[in-house]
């Protein structure tokens, strides 16, 4: 099985038919789903579809692009949701200076202060980056460094879409971070599966960010969970090895940094 480690089932895109993205999505094999929160009120709704779905994991936070919505007591909100037996990361958090919706140093603080939260409950995070790479990666090695107990023995995080070097990879995979690949991999240009080939498959998950980043050949469609096995098919062919173990590896991955609490098939 697949797990989608990062999917925003909770938009109006899936509001009318949701149970069948969900059951086309385990016909294809894709079992499990991570659906990271944007913001307090993202994070109460995609709390609820983990209420109602076994097979959907939680993450909340305050996304980059949601400042507007911050607040230190929505923070608190956070905190007490975090406490959700279905909640297992903080985030999606992160910095985005493509579309620099609020200050780059008002950005870095919120990060810095989510990541505290994370580090309090001993949770791992979600990161969202946006021509913003080396930044993030030096926030989270700040953290990872002044916290050595901060989830000691396991995962600290993923980097997801990650966009970055196999260099800059490497320095995050030194500090228990993974990263994750959605769509855009199928893509003619980028430079993915560069990276993919020098870092393999130990520290990778697989994404859709649904209903963003639609892979070929659904481009310009809404993305949902079910083409994830196109996405783990193109990492196999990147790599030489089969889609199978692509599917269990990535799935391990996911497992232990989100220690959810399933069997591996
Ligand atoms: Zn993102
Ligand atoms: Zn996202």
């Amino acid at each position: 099985m697949f797990i989608d480690s990062h999917c925003h089932l909770f938009y109006e895109d899936y509001q009318n038919d949701l149970a069948d993205v969900l059951a086309r999505a385990v016909d294809s094999g894709v079992k499990y789903f991570i659906v990271p929160a944007t913001n307090h009120k993202t994070a109460a709704q995609a709390i609820a579809l983990a209420e109602r779905y076994s097979s959907i994991f939680v993450a909340v936070g305050f996304h980059p692009l949601d400042l507007n919505e911050y607040t230190p007591e929505r923070l608190n909100l956070i905190d007490e949701m975090s406490r959700h037996p279905k909640v297992v990361a903080i985030g999606e958090i992160g910095i985005d200076y493509f579309y620099d919706r609020s200050p780059r140093e008002y950005q870095k603080e919120i990060f810095s202060r989510q990541i505290d939260l994370a580090v309090q409950r001993d949770l791992p995070i979600i990161v969202h980056t946006r021509d913003s790479v080396q930044d993030a990666i030096d926030i989270v090695v700040r953290h990872a460094e002044s916290n050595p107990g901060w989830k000691e023995g396991g995962k600290r995080g993923v980097f997801h879409c990650f966009t970055g070097s196999a260099q800059q990879a490497a320095e995050l995979f030194k500090n228990q971070f993974l990263v994750s690949y959605p769509g855009p991999v199928t893509f003619k240009k980028g430079t993915m599966s560069d990276v993919i080939k020098v870092i393999g498959l130990d520290n990778i998950m697989v994404e859709t960010d649904s209903p963003y980043l639609t892979p070929v050949p659904h481009r310009g469609k809404r993305n949902e969970p079910s083409f994830i096995p196109i996405i783990g098919q193109k990492i196999a062919e990147i790599l030489q090895t089969t889609i199978m173990d692509v599917e269990a590896r990535t799935t391990a991955n996911a497992i232990d940094l989100f220690q959810l609490p399933i069997q591996s098939e």
